[in-house]
């Protein structure tokens, strides 16, 4: 071997050694790596179980939340159960025209806090995407000045004015979801009170090419342009200190806004700082019957009216519509111009808004009076009724109620002869059917006395007769009383579900076995539950009623039902 091959091969043994020695330390180093990424993937590992428990906890929690309000919602709805029917009950009963606008706001405002609840509901819905839209003919113009009605004490006893605007041409039909266009619209102008100060509101109705237009437009302080897309967002509002001052959650917009969405339409906003805002809402329109009748008025032809008003709106809207009558309307801002307006033309009517108060509004018409101007009609809130007192009292002709409808106000113009009160009065729901129960006797098994009393009296109302038990227990007794020799026999039976000692499901279980076991013919019954889901509706019909009634009892839906019954029981028997 010579010296040269050994220098090679001893550096051919140094270069393996130190690749060894590299690969070794190379291979620790992989191991550490892979013994890193293997607790890494671990850690990962456990992560991922934790999640999936974490998802479901959240799910459970989430239906928890679901089970809550579904509770709760039940638990709201029994008591205005009584509210809505004694309001109603009152509404059949004489009452002075102011009585009448009271019994009727303790009526809308129990409707509007049942619309709450299912605004709390629905939200849950829509986040669960359970959410379905119907269609079914309305008559928008009757919802839209139905909400300026219900929303009347809110506007005025912030002495702000409200208004509807009605375009003459809006359709007296229209397929649409009724609800959820009340729902948004109540918002929308539920809004435009909570945030406005001084001024008013106006809410308008009217045809924009093949959708349909409602705008509410308020004198509040506006909004930001930064911030106008940002309210539609779910819990966004203003600045704390304010929205802590106007209450609320900020998720109205946004179901508002999705709501309109799953109705292929939109809302959208302008606003001016420190002017207004408006909100206008679209929806696809499909007209669903003819063209609103309007009765003509000869009486308005070219009319002059003179109507004295300081609101932002009101003025205008009533102008617009005595004009499309034919009538010359003008609009005086206040006292002052309202003397130089009966200066210049002596008007042939006087439409005057209280606002101006009792000793302004007489001195206008006194001088109205004296140049010749027979008719004068003071506008006014109930609030503002109380410091005018009774019309001649006070030494005026006749009153309007605001916010004034369009047809009470042409009802009032064209029909001069007619007391005062005939609008409130034609307001009035009249049962046009007569007597449906005449002569019948029910039994009505009901826990809660302001309900039993409640359907007592529809029952009474409707011609018939009732006998009342407290729980299942009682009516039971009650039934088998009734089939003593010689002893009333009951036409039909109306069972709260929930009663203590024996539930109404329970309770008819038994009464059915009984009439099954000793052939007795098969009694109507009717079940009451403030729970409105299908599987109630399910539990009723296989436990032996033959019909449903969800509380708040309407009276309309309660004579449906039971006067179906009844004359299927007829056929029967
Ligand atoms: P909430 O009214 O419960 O706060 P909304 O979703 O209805 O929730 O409204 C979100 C925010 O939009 C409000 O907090 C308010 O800042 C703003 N907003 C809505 N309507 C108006 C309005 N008419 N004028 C001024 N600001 C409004």
């Amino acid at each position: 071997m010579t010296t040269g091959s050994t220098g090679l091969y001893a550096l051919a043994a140094y270069m393996a050694a130190g690749t060894a020695l590299f690969l070794g330390v190379a291979c620790i180093f992989l191991l550490r790596e892979m013994r890193g990424l293997h607790a890494r993937n671990h850690a990962l590992e456990l992560e991922r179980s934790a999640l999936g428990e974490m998802q479901a906890r959240v799910a459970a929690a989430s239906e928890a939340k679901s089970r809550f309000l579904a509770t709760v919602s039940h638990e709201i709805r029994t008591p205005l159960n009584g509210v809505l029917g004694m309001a109603d009950l009152m509404l059949d009963t004489t009452l002075s025209p102011e009585q009448v606008n009271y019994a009727r706001a303790i009526k809308t405002s129990g409707e509007a806090l049942l619309n709450l609840i299912e605004e709390i509901l629905d939200f849950s819905r829509i986040e669960a995407g359970k959410l379905e839209i119907s269609a079914h003919p309305v008559d928008v113009a009757e919802l839209i000045e139905g909400v300026v009605e219900l929303l009347a004490p809110r506007a005025q006893g912030k002495s702000l004015e409200i208004a509807a605007d009605i375009a003459p041409d809006i359709p007296a039909l229209v397929r649409l979801d009724g609800a959820r266009l009340r729902q948004i619209v109540m918002n929308l102008a539920g809004n435009a009170i909570k945030f406005t100060d001084q001024g008013g509101v106006a809410l308008r109705l009217r045809l924009a090419g093949s959708r349909l237009e409602i705008s509410v437009q308020d004198t509040g302080p506006g909004i930001a342009k930064a911030r106008r897309e940002a309210i539609f967002e779910e819990f966004e509002q203003e600045e704390a200190a304010t929205a802590h001052r106007h209450g609320g959650t900020g998720l109205g917009l946004a179901i508002s806004r999705r709501l309109a969405r799953l109705m292929g339409g939109d809302v959208t906003v302008q606003s001016t700082p420190g002017k207004g805002t408006c909100f206008t809402l679209y929806l696809p329109l499909e007209i669903a019957g003819p063209a609103r009748e309007a009765a003509p008025l000869p009486e308005l032809r070219e009319r002059r009216v003179l109507i004295v008003s300081a609101g932002p709106f009101e003025g205008a809207i009533l102008a617009r519509h005595l004009a499309h009558e034919g009538a010359s309307p003008r609009v005086a801002a206040d006292i002052d111009a309202a003397h130089q307006a009966m200066a210049a033309a002596r008007p042939d009517l006087l439409l005057i808004d209280a606002a101006f108060g009792p000793q302004a509004c007489l001195a206008l018409v006194q001088k109205a009076r004296e140049a010749g101007c027979a008719r004068h009609l003071v506008l006014l809130s109930p609030f503002e009724r109380r410091a005018f007192g009774a019309p001649a009292a006070a030494g005026f002709d006749r009153y309007l109620v605001k916010p004034v409808r369009h047809r009470s106000l042409l009802a009032q113009v064209g029909d001069w002869e007619q007391p005062v009160s005939r609008g409130l009065e034609a307001a009035r729901e009249v049962s046009l059917l007569g007597e449906p129960l005449k002569g019948r006797r029910l039994l009505i098994a009901e826990d809660n006395d302001i309900n039993a009393l409640l359907a007592g009296k529809l029952i009474e109302h409707l011609g018939g007769r009732s006998v009342r038990a407290s729980t299942g227990v009682e009516a039971l007794a009650l039934l088998e009383a009734s089939l003593a020799p010689g002893a009333p026999r009951f036409d039909a039976l109306l069972f709260d579900v929930r009663m203590p000692e024996l539930d109404g499901l329970s309770a008819m279980r038994v009464w059915r076995e009984r009439e099954a076991s000793h052939t007795l013919g098969h009694t109507p019954a009717l079940a009451l539950t403030a729970n409105a889901y299908a599987e109630d509706r399910d539990a009723c019909l296989t436990a032996g009623f033959d019909g449903f009634l969800p509380k708040p009892l309407e009276r309309s839906v309660f004579v449906a039902q039971i006067e179906a019954l009844l004359s299927g029981s007829r056929r029967a028997a």
